[in-house]
């Protein structure tokens, strides 16, 4: 099993980068735009440091700042290496609550006194519904969540035979996320044809212990390893906005990048009453916006889907996001917390001119 790294961070070096943004960018671009090739762990680094605020003027910008200039850039980037589109995707939590985790930002972690309740597993026939109502907007990939530590043997069962039936029943590609899995637990669901497993790294390695104490980070690397090794998509990503500093962004980025993750989905903490991190002041529209185009620029080829907590921190910038490196949204609900409509996010798309993947027919 390889062992887990941290990319190094070279702090000269990132000092000397961050000394020149338009030189950086210029690198940058040239990288990903003229050679398609990735960034650097320190250029990734620099980015994270940037003075976001700090003009940044061109010919073909008269005005502007290092946000947005990035912003520009991490758009043509995801254009050129993903597509124009923005793909859709619905959730469907199969057990919310009572998970035995103690992570900070969690509302669905035992450990806690939050609004969430513990419910039942979904039975066969609501997840059918569900899975129904997913094909019938046109989602092509039905992802089932669990709010466990990892699948017992109960789990287990129950997801294969959902699997069966939504393949049975639905032309759709099943997705799973259900924690941290042994290897024989990803052999049994590659081979019931779950195509994806989600399990997010969550955080940078050295932000980490703040964010649990039941499971390691490396735990969670391991069961990355185990998704990718057992022949099933990759999709990983974290949550932003939990107190990290922005190198810690960049760091999580680069880690994300050891598994080339067909999917990242990024999260924004929306802090939970009861939480450990329930008075954490949400972060700033336009600080978000540069961990968007951050991802982005480190992680060129990845669906990067804007997740829970997006309403909180980008407020009315959600468009420029989208036009910022984002190429997928989770729309309707997350699994604790109420998103915007379906209808809103497809009018936005049609409002920016965006092409839309997945689900259709929503307005
Ligand atoms: S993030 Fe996942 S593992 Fe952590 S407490 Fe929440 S449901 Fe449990």
């Amino acid at each position: 099993m390889p062992i887990a790294t941290t990319p190094i961070r070279d702090d000269a070096a990132v000092a000397a980068l961050v000394t020149d943004p338009a030189k950086l960018l210029t690198m940058v671009e040239e990288s990903l735009i003229d050679r398609r090739e990735t960034i650097s762990a320190d250029q990734a680094y620099a980015l994270a440091d940037l003075d976001i605020d700090a003009a940044l003027v061109t010919d073909e910008r008269p005005e502007g700042t290092v946000l947005d200039a990035m912003l520009d850039l991490a758009h043509r980037v995801r254009v050129l290496w993903t597509s124009e589109e923005v793909a859709l995707e619905s959730i469907v939590s199969g057990k919310t609550g009572g998970c035995p985790e103690d992570c900070t930002f969690c509302s669905q972690s035992s450990a806690f006194e939050t609004l969430v309740k513990p419910q039942p597993l979904l039975t066969e026939s609501e997840v059918l519904q569900a899975a129904a109502s997913a094909e019938a907007q046109g989602a092509t990939e039905f992802c089932i969540v669990y709010a466990v530590r990892g699948p017992d043997e109960r789990l287990m069962e129950n997801i294969l035979e959902l699997t069966a039936i939504v393949h049975a029943k639905t032309e759709m590609d099943v997705a799973v996320s259900a924690g941290i899995l042994t290897a024989d637990q990803a052999k049994r669901l590659k081979a019931a044809g779950v195509i994806k497993y989600n399990h997010n790294l969550e955080a940078a390695r050295s932000f980490f212990p703040q964010v649990a104490t039941t499971h390691t980070w490396e735990e969670r690397w391991e069961t990355l390893n185990l998704i990718r090794d057992h022949g099933m998509e990759v999709c990983t990503g974290g949550i932003v906005g939990m107190g990290e500093t922005p190198s810690q962004r960049a760091e999580l980025a680069l880690e994300l990048a050891e598994f080339r993750p067909t999917e990242t989905p990024l999260n924004f903490l929306n802090p939970r009453p009861g939480t450990p991190m329930a008075n954490r002041e949400p972060m700033s529209p336009r600080e978000a916006l540069h961990a968007i185009a951050l991802f982005r620029l480190v992680l060129p080829w990845t669906l990067l889907r804007l997740a829970g907590g997006r309403e909180i921190a980008l407020q009315d910038l959600q468009s420029a996001g989208l036009l910022g490196g984002v190429n997928g949204l989770i729309i309707g609900n997350y699994l604790t917390t109420l998103g915007r409509t379906p209808q809103e996010d497809v009018k936005m798309l049609k409002d920016l001119d965006i092409p839309v993947r997945g689900v259709q027919d929503l307005l």
